[in-house]
């Protein structure tokens, strides 16, 4: 059909309006009498539904009747070009694999009937490319007590989209504790169970991105009606909506209208909404209508059967001595885990070395090091004193009681060993001690710790607690 099309146009135009415009057209698919077609940007369609519309539609319906349809797909214009202006910067260390897909969820950006008499209404609609992973689904989300409550009410939210009391679902957690693949497989239930509904995954960055897009082109409508268009609306880390007013305004609209009409939102973010920065109040208290539900650090079991399915899928054997070295290790972060495991199997297959519980534990140490977060000294007093049960003035007091004076100096020890504190600075910051005191803690520490079995297993404990 399209290229019987392409003949009726090349005969009606000039050859090099031919080459330009309709040369890089992709036809997608026919269903019934709507031709899908896929153009390089949505200037290149803006393009062609000014000038070229009413010959577009007579080489259709000389194709198809008189109710053909012509519905477009819009492959994005890169989107890293041309953003260094805005006032609106995204963090391009963030971008996730969503980011880096050639693809955009197309934008209606005129409204043709208004703009141009040309068009019939209705021979044109815009279709929405979802931008769902099929890979992160809920069959490879594995459940554990950290995700049970926000993994079943992401269930329930994809069998009855917009039909729970869940609207929206704000699932919330740190970083690498599975909200991307969540929300990803929510979407892509949704997409299992109806496929007739529209759904649209975008990160909040990219939202952002085509929000202050909107305003340079002055299609900010547009923008909010292509949105209050889908059925099912996702959207991932919208912490970065902070401190930006008018993107949260334009999402408070169409979060409205979405809610309004009984369309599901599902949203993403690294913080409890009371804990969201700079963010409209109205906002916040729109996140609150549905259930917030919060990814917890996975716990050992869960952590050793995310590790098993990983090496499973990868058709990769491991000891289980070494899964459990892993799972015992790497606590706080699922994707760390996941990294973990990659650095370790391609460091054997390039030494041509089996994986030994030596070799994981270089990698650990690598990997934990790198990326675990310092703790504070205000922490290791919090600890210490926890563990002696005592409080932190207690823990900083000038007496000599002997009990006090140890957990004094553990405290202190920790805080050389943990800390990038200088003597000093750990000496004024645990009671007013100078750097000697500090020095002389330490010592005593160790000597205490070789020759004193009960002391050692203060030291030996107090090591877990701060490790966690
Ligand atoms: P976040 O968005 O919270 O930073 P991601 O969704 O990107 O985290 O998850 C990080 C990695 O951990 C991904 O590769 C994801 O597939 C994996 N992951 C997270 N939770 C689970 C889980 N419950 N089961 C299996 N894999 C998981
Ligand atoms: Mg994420």
């Amino acid at each position: 059909v399209w290229d019987n099309c392409l003949l009726f146009i090349q005969d009606n135009i000039a050859p090099e309006a031919y080459k330009t415009w309709f040369q890089p057209i992709k036809p997608v698919k026919l269903t019934d009498n709507a031709l899908h077609l896929q153009v390089p940007s949505r200037f290149f369609y803006e393009w062609l539904e000014e000038h070229y519309i009413d010959l577009l539609k007579t080489a259709l319906t000389k194709e198809l009747g008189s109710d053909a349809k012509l519905i477009y797909a819009i492959r994005m214009e890169n989107p890293a070009k041309g953003m260094e202006a805005f006032t609106e910067k995204i963090p391009s260390s963030k971008r996730n694999f969503t980011e880096s897909q050639n693809v955009d969820a197309p934008v209606k950006t005129k409204s043709p009937e208004l703009k141009n008499p040309f068009i019939i209404p209705g021979i044109r609609n815009v279709q929405v490319e979802s931008q769902l992973n099929p890979s992160y689904n809920f069959d490879s989300f594995l459940e554990g007590e950290s995700n049970r409550l926000a993994r079943n009410a992401g269930m329930a939210v994809a069998n009855k989209p917009g039909g729970t009391s869940f609207n929206p679902l704000l699932i919330f957690g740190g970083v690498g504790l599975g909200k991307t693949h969540l929300a990803h497989a929510i979407g892509v239930g949704i997409k299992e169970n109806y496929p007739d509904k529209t759904v649209l995954y975008i990160s909040a960055e990219r939202f952002i991105q085509q929000y202050t897009e909107s305003i340079r082109k002055n299609t900010r409508n547009d923008f909010i009606h292509f949105y209050q268009l889908i059925d099912v609306l996702i959207v991932d880390d919208i912490q970065f909506f902070s401190g930006k007013a008018g993107t949260q305004d334009v999402f408070f609209h169409i979060f409205n209208h979405l809610h309004q009409n009984g369309k599901q939102v599902i949203l993403t973010s690294d913080k409890k909404p009371v804990d969201m920065q700079d963010i409209e109040q109205r906002l916040l208290s729109r996140f609150k209508w549905g259930l917030s539900a919060e990814l917890n650090h996975p716990d050992y079991e869960t952590r050793v059967s995310i590790i098993q399915n990983k090496l499973y899928r990868d058709g990769v054997e491991m000891d289980d001595n070494i899964v459990h070295y892993l799972a015992e290790n790497i606590k706080t972060n699922i994707r760390e885990l996941e990294g973990a495991i990659i650095s370790l199997i391609a460091h054997s297959s390039f030494n041509r070395k089996d994986i030994t519980i030596d070799l994981a534990r270089k990698i650990v140490e690598n990997y934990v090091k790198n990326t675990k977060r310092e703790v504070s000294i205000d922490q290791i007093q919090k600890v210490v004193s926890d563990y002696f049960q005592m409080d932190i003035d207690t823990l900083q007091s000038k007496t000599r009681k002997r009990h006090i004076v140890q957990a004094r100096q553990l405290a202190m020890y920790f805080a050389k060993k943990m800390t990038k504190a200088s003597l000093a600075s750990i000496g004024s910051q645990i009671g007013k001690r100078d750097h000697a005191t500090v020095l002389h803690a330490c010592k005593t520490v160790e000597n205490l710790a070789s020759t004193d079995k009960q002391f050692n297993k203060y030291v030996q404990d107090l090591q877990k607690k701060l490790a966690d």
